[in-house]
């Protein structure tokens, strides 16, 4: 028999299923209840509905609950050892699994007060940038027991339902640490449903004493994975029959079976080749998940707002770290915020100027404005959009240019209202449609990335990569365009590629200002992800021909053309460096391996000098592109985590 829960207006009704028809049982009944009497009284019970003259409710047409809407308890367990095997291999462990796991079978207890119903919409953990589904099957408690043998265990299951463990994997990893079990990762959402199916009805699927259930998990159509769930190493006796170990087991309490190895996103991660990965759930995202003879839960997924932070406590061992102090000369208090910096020109400064840490900018003209740049996530973008707002309900918003493709210049583009025209250079353009999901950064908070976790964690622990979509430019240009912004003039011209494919600054003739995007950092280390160098150089040759006076950098406090010359004058020193290393006979290898030993100078005291393994790695790519290997942004991360260790002078 498949039964059910249904909610009406009078409250949760019970039904059996008859065709595509509930047959409702007396009113005052509960799921719980019925299944507490027995398997003999639960059929009795269904056969009366089936064939007294209530009205029966078309299926179809049903609110369905979960079958138990409020279970006792709810334990997952983790009966499929593969499901643990690739969650490991997913995140850059070993897939071999302790000796624990191949002796006790695991479980956790869930949140009994989140179980949703199956085609009930599914809120986002709050916080969460890495959510997930799990597909499993649940095995539901009769009558009670206590200290039962695994083939009594199997006897006290009343019936079985799929079980969603909605997961959000980067709460879990945040509190894998404290290694007391799941909490916040897990009490987002369990779904159950849309029976409950009693044993009998699925015997025809038992082979060799086990269930061989065939699942399917999909995400807005496309199969993410598949299986069979009689792949279990635990069996559902085996499980409960531990679980009752001096604990009574009472009627309705739930106990998940574990993910069938494939069904969930988190083990299809590669951090080898993270475009691989389909991605983890967004706002609107529909999960399908289908078991045989169990039927199929269909759910949308909803985004959240973001929780009330709380304060970190001081650990008293820690050593505080090093301050980080941005040393360059300023025009203009360096200090978080908007700051008038011409006619109607402001910058938006975010010190210290590191990674993320990026400058904005807002020109306005007689009822229109022009933003340059967004920042690294939402929040930081939505402080900026209000504090701007009293200037915008003036001059409202018509042209935001993005300055280049990096995130901490692009993340916040989907705040910006659907009447202002996104411009970046064609270049940009295309960087942008192949950057991968924002919310992967979230791997530099929670995933454990060798000896350069430290390193990440310090750099970009700040920041919230939840629910970013960059919008796409709306228009895009080569080499120059000229704007006009309510009356006024606004250059944006294409000096790239150096920093990125391409970078564009934004000039203000008529009040001598120019952003300049991420072509100048100051009191921080440029970074040449792409050069070549020299470019950036004449880049620097062609800002300092606009005339302008004041200076936006991307990163770093207001400056004036003394800035320019000054980043100037690290790549020319950068080459000079390279180049002597280069004559000198040392590979690329060998000259990152004595970094320390590159004299740098003045420029010793910009923040995140480590970056000079990355502009080193740039000019050995130009001076000898044979001998010096192609490496990822990842890997040249972690050689600046290395390099960051050895405490450069
Ligand atoms: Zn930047």
């Amino acid at each position: 028999m498949r039964w059910v829960t249904y909610a009406t207006d009078a409250g949760d009704r019970v039904g059996v299923i008859g065709e595509d028809r509930i047959h409702p049982v007396a009113s005052d009944v509960s799921l719980v209840e019925l299944i507490g009497r027995g398997a003999e009284e639960l059929r009795a019970a269904g056969e009366a509905a089936l064939t007294s003259g209530a009205w029966p409710v078309p299926l179809a047409e049903a609110r369905l609950r979960a079958p138990i809407p409020r279970p006792p308890s709810v334990r997952d367990c983790l009966c499929f050892l593969d499901h643990m095997r690739n969650c490991r291999q997913a995140t850059g462990s070993p897939r071999t699994l302790e000796d624990a796991w191949y002796r006790l079978p695991a479980f956790y207890f869930a949140c009994p007060s989140t179980i949703t119903g199956p085609y009930d919409d599914v809120e986002i953990s709050p916080g969460s940038a890495w959510f997930d589904f799990e597909l499993e099957i649940a095995a539901v408690i009769g009558p009670g027991g206590r200290d039962l043998t695994p083939e009594q265990a199997e006897e006290h299951i009343i019936g079985y339902t799929i079980y969603n463990d909605w997961s959000a994997r980067d709460l879990q990893m945040r509190e894998a640490p404290l290694a007391i079990g799941q909490a916040k990762g897990k009490d987002g959402a369990t779904t159950l449903g849309p029976y409950l199916v009693t044993p009998d009805e699925l015997e025809p699927y038992r082979r060799g004493g086990r269930l061989a259930l065939r699942v399917e998990a999909k995400v807005n159509g496309t199969s993410i994975g598949s299986g069979r769930t009689d792949t279990m190493d635990w069996s559902f006796g085996e499980v409960v029959s531990y679980a009752s170990r001096g604990v009574e087991l009472v009627p309705g309490d739930v106990f998940g079976s574990g993910t069938v190895p494939g069904c969930c996103l988190v083990e299809h991660l590669s951090l080898t080749d993270p475009a691989a990965f389909p991605g983890w759930l967004r706002n609107g995202d529909v999960v399908e998940l289908t078991v045989e003879g169990l039927g199929r839960t269909r759910q949308t997924v909803r985004a959240t707002a973001a929780p009330y932070p709380l304060t970190p406590r001081h650990d008293p061992g820690r050593r505080p770290p090093r301050p980080r102090v941005n040393r360059a000369p300023s025009r203009l208090p360096y200090t978080r915020g908007l700051h008038e910096v011409g006619a109607g020109v402001w910058a938006w400064l975010l010190p210290d100027g590191g990674y993320g840490w990026s400058n904005a900018g807002l020109i306005t003209g007689a009822g229109a404005s022009l933003l340059v740049d967004t920042l690294f996530d939402l929040p930081l973008t939505t402080e900026m959009l209000d504090a701007m707002r009293p200037i915008t309900d003036r001059h409202p918003l018509t042209h935001a240019v993005i300055t280049h493709s990096d995130g901490d210049h692009t993340h916040g583009s989907q705040l910006l209202g659907e009447r202002v025209r996104i411009i970046a250079a064609e270049a940009t353009h295309t960087e942008m449609r192949h950057e991968m999901p924002p919310e992967m950064l979230t791997a530099a908070q929670v995933l454990d990335i060798g000896p350069a976790t430290g390193y990440f964690r310090e750099r970009f622990g700040a920041f919230d990569f939840s629910g970013i979509r960059p919008r796409l430019p709306d228009l895009t240009y080569e080499r120059e365009l000229t704007l006009d912004v309510g009356g006024r003039e606004v250059r944006v011209m294409d000096l790239g590629p150096a920093h990125t494919g391409a970078d564009s600054v934004v000039h203000v003739p008529d009040a001598g200002v120019l952003f300049t995007g991420d072509l100048l950092f100051v009191g921080c280390t440029p970074i040449v992800w792409s050069g070549p160098i020299a470019n950036w150089i004449t880049a620097c040759d062609r800002m300092l021909a606009t005339g302008a006076g004041t200076i936006i950098p991307g990163h770093g406090p207001v400056t004036d053309p003394d800035g320019i010359r000054a980043v100037r004058g690290y790549l020319t020193h950068v080459v000079e460096q390279a180049d002597a290393a280069h004559a000198r006979g040392l590979s690329f290898a060998e000259a990152v391996e004595t970094v320390e030993t590159v004299d740098l100078g003045e420029y010793a005291t910009w923040l995140d000098a480590e970056r000079i393994v990355v502009n080193l790695h740039r000019r050995y790519r130009e001076l000898d592109p044979a001998a010096t290997p192609r490496l990822d942004r990842m890997t040249l991360m972690a050689m600046m985590a290395a390099t960051a260790g050895k405490e450069l002078p």
